[in-house]
Order: structure tokens, then C-alpha cells, then sequence
């Protein structure tokens, strides 16, 4: 049976790192017979330029249909001008809303070969296993009102707001439960109820799924201490369970505990298990271009797919063990370069992992 993979290569450094992780989907499809049928659409500022819309009707119609979806990244300083409604991230939003990918799974694994590239000493990080589950379609990223007003004295004001329904929080608080289940039976739940009444209701919710998992332990902790012990201790944690906002944060410290944003891929369910998967970096303007940006992450994330949406586990360990070789190798991109090491660019290193797969 065909599985149909739809590719949105987005701005910036996205289609080069997606075209990476394309090479090596296309490699594990033959390799293991995993009929996949791949097609490609627009998202973001591409699609601003070709359909004057950051998710066009087209785009919706091909996610919908398909059974997985491979995201590079959008946006970028060509955009940032123009109509805050049609932005390239009003696309992101989008699409993860309309296809409610609400539970947001983001692993941080510290490679032991990338020890030395974080920025914690070595003993801090080594051996570093979290799962940082964030919710992804609600909170005061979505929560209306919201803009920028004038008041009576002249002056403007922006405002947004930040509300959780119990059935918002329940879904992501199931999610959490159960991965902590697959994991290491913890999960910390990170709110900020001394200041939020979003956030009480947040914590409270947390207790009543708690009472499902007997099985599984919940602490709590306000996000700027989580802040805190993530950079201090942070193997303390199994999964950590968040808001849309404090995960976006918390999750981007978690990167760099592990070296390098360019080594993180994340998946973004439905309740059904159809998911959105792309690296936790953005589309990286800065270096877009130079075929210097570090693919693995995207080709990680490929794995995920094959992994949590297509029923395709042999395929996603066999990607999974080609990245642990190349590293091996001592092959990095420039993020991930330490002196002694073979500094290799984007498509040397998508090669690389397509070599080390077939290998097996
Ligand atoms: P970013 O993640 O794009 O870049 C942050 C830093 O990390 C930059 O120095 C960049 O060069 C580096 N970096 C990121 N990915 C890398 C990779 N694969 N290899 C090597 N280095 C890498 O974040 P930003 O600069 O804040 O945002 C840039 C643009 O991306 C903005 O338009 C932003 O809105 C957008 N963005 C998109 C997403 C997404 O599509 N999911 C997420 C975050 C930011």
C-alpha cells in the first residue's frame, strides 16, 4: 500500500536541507519497499510569491490528502514588511491549525559525538534524553483578542491573550502521559500558576490526567526555574509538558544543551497520529544559499515520520543508525565543527547519510 509523504520545502535554508532528507527518504524507500508516493507544495514566503497566500488552497487540499507531512522551514527578512495576516509563520499557523497538529514531541538527545559542541561541560550533558511536549495550536500564540490599539492618550498598545480550554489541556496532558509511559515514567509539567490563572487551570487539569497513569510521576515547576535547571541539571528531566509559548522557549534552550540547533527534529500529531514533521530551527536567512546548513535534523525528523505516522520503524532506525555513523566519521557541518573534525557542506552531508544507509 502507498503512503503519500507531502514535502513543503519552505524559505531560507529549507529547501537545501530538505532536499537532503529527500534523498535519503527516497534511499530508505528503496532500500526497504516502503512504497512511498512523494509530492511537493508551497508554505510560506514561497507560496506569499507564487500565490500572494503563505497556505494556499492547493497546499491545504495536498496536506489533507496526505498521510505525512515533511517541513523545512519558512519565513525570512523578504517577508517581514508586509501584512502581518499574510506573514510566512501565518502559514505555519496555519496549516498546524487546520490540521489541529496540537501535540508538538521534541526530543533533545545529546549525541555523545557532539559532547564537546554543547555549551554546558560535557558531564552536565552527556548522556542527555528529554522530551519536550509542547502545545502547539493554542494559547496566546492563537488566543483572540488581539494587535496593536490606540488609546485615548495617543498611544499604542499591543495586546494578546493567553486562554486554555480543560479539553486543550487534557489532550496534550494525554500526550505527555503517554510518552512519558514509553520513556522514563516522569513527566514535569512547566506553568507559571503564581502569576496566570490560565496557567492554574493548566496545573489543575494536569493533576486529573495524573490520576489515569498511576504508573507515571508529575511534578510541577514555574518555567523560569525550569529555564533555570535546564541549563543547571538538566538530565533531571524525562518529559517536560508546556504551553505553546514556554515550549517554544524551552525548547530552543534544549537545543543548545545538545549542541547545535541543527541536530533537532520534532513532530507535531493530530489526535489520529498524522502528523507535520520539521527540524526545531528556523529557515535560517543567514546562511541560506551556502550549502553550508546542517541537514540532519530534517533527515531525523524524515525518520520520525517513517516512525511515528507511517508505521515504518525498521526504516527510521536504519536513517537513525546512518546519522550515528556519519557522525562516527567525525563528518560535521560548520555548526557542529570542532578542531580534528571533516567539515563537510549540506549535500556532502545528506550523501554521507545516503551512503551509510545503503551500507547496512
Ligand atoms: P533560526 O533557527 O532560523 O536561526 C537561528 C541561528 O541558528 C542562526 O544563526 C542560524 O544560522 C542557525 N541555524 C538554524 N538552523 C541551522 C542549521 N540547520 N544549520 C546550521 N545553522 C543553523 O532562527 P531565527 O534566525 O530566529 O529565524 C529566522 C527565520 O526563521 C525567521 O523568519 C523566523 O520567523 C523563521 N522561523 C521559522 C520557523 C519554522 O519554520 N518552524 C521556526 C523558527 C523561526
Amino acid at each position: 500500500m502507498t503512503k503519500k509523504v507531502l514535502i513543503l520545502p519552505g524559505d531560507g535554508i529549507g529547501p537545501e536541507i530538505v532536499t537532503e532528507a529527500e534523498r535519503v527518504l527516497r534511499a530508505a524507500d528503496e532500500k526497504f519497499n516502503l512504497g512511498l508516493e512523494i509530492d511537493h507544495g508551497l508554505l510560506g514566503g514561497s507560496a506569499i510569491d507564487q500565490h500572494g497566500a503563505p497556505y494556499p488552497e492547493e497546499t491545504s487540499a495536498k496536506a489533507k490528502a496526505a498521510d505525512a507531512i515533511l517541513l523545512g522551514a519558512v519565513g525570512g527578512p523578504k517577508w517581514d514588511n508586509i501584512e502581518r495576516s499574510i506573514r510566512p509563520e501565518r502559514g505555519l499557523l496555519g496549516i498546524r491549525s487546520e490540521l489541529e497538529l496540537f501535540g508538538n514531541l521534541r526530543p533533545a538527545i545529546l549525541y555523545p559525538q557532539l559532547a564537546d559542541a554543547s555549551s554546558l561541560k560535557p558531564e552536565v550533558v552527556s548522556g542527555l534524553d528529554i522530551l519536550i511536549v509542547r502545545e502547539l495550536t493554542g494559547g496566546i500564540y492563537f488566543g483572540t483578542p488581539r494587535g496593536i490599539r490606540e488609546l485615548e492618550n495617543g498611544e499604542r498598545e499591543g495586546y494578546n491573550t493567553y486562554k486554555y480550554s480543560e479539553s486543550e489541556i487534557r489532550r496534550i496532558g494525554v500526550v505527555a502521559f503517554e510518552s512519558a509511559r514509553k520513556r522514563n515514567g516522569r513527566v514535569c509539567s512547566v506553568d507559571k500558576a503564581n502569576v496566570l490563572e490560565a496557567t492554574i487551570l493548566w496545573r489543575e487539569i494536569m493533576e486529573e490526567v495524573a490520576k489515569d497513569y498511576p504508573d507515571v510521576e508529575l511534578s510541577h515547576m514555574y518555567v523560569d526555574n525550569a529555564a533555570m535547571q535546564l541549563v543547571r541539571a538538566p538530565k533531571q528531566f524525562d518529559v517536560m509538558v508546556t504551553g505553546n509559548m514556554f515550549g517554544d522557549i524551552l525548547s530552543d534552550a534544549a537545543a543548545m544543551l545538545t549542541g547545535s540547533i541543527g541536530m533537532l527534529p520534532s513532530a507535531s500529531l493530530d489526535a489520529s497520529g498524522k502528523g507535520m514533521y520539521e527540524p526545531c530551527h528556523g529557515s535560517a536567512p543567514d546562511i541560506a544559499g551556502q550549502g553550508i546548513a546542517n541537514p540532519l535534523a530534517t533527515i531525523l525528523s524524515a525518520a520520525m515520520m517513517l516512525r511515528y505516522s507511517l508505521d515504518m520503524s525498521a526504516a527510521a532506525d536504519a536513517i537513525e543508525s546512518a546519522v550515528d555513523t556519519v557522525l562516527d566519521k567525525g563528518l560535521r557541518t560548520a555548526d557542529i565543527y570542532t578542531d580534528g573534525d571533516v567539515k563537510v557542506s549540506t549535500s556532502e552531508m545528506g550523501a554521507a547519510v545516503v551512503e551509510a544507509l545503503a551500507a547496512q
